[in-house]
């Protein structure tokens, strides 16, 4: 017999910057080989395309990657968050 159970991690976020990548070759050589490659949105699991801009968050835990979409959410739904727009407009 067995049972598993899911845990649930808050990550409580400070700051937002949209745009503040672009997941290219270079930043995939440049992540590739870390612990954390940010290959995906941390928050809806959305896996980047080539060229699609990714917005960071800093968060208590370290920096994460977010979609464009997650970020935005994110940051209008709570206006304690710093929000940096280096983009400016979606291109999607
Ligand atoms: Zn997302």
């Amino acid at each position: 017999m067995s049972y598993s159970k899911t845990v649930t991690t808050v990550f409580n976020i400070r700051q937002i910057g949209l745009d503040m990548f672009t997941y290219d070759e270079s930043f995939r050589r440049i992540r590739g080989n870390t612990r954390y490659p940010m290959k995906s949105c941390h928050k809806c699991g959305h896996s980047f395309a080539d060229g699609e801009k990714i917005s960071l968050a800093v968060i208590d835990k370290g920096n994460k990657v977010l979609c464009r979409a997650c970020a935005e959410k994110l940051a209008s739904e709570d206006d304690s968050i710093k929000v940096m727009d280096k983009g400016g407009k979606a291109e999607c």
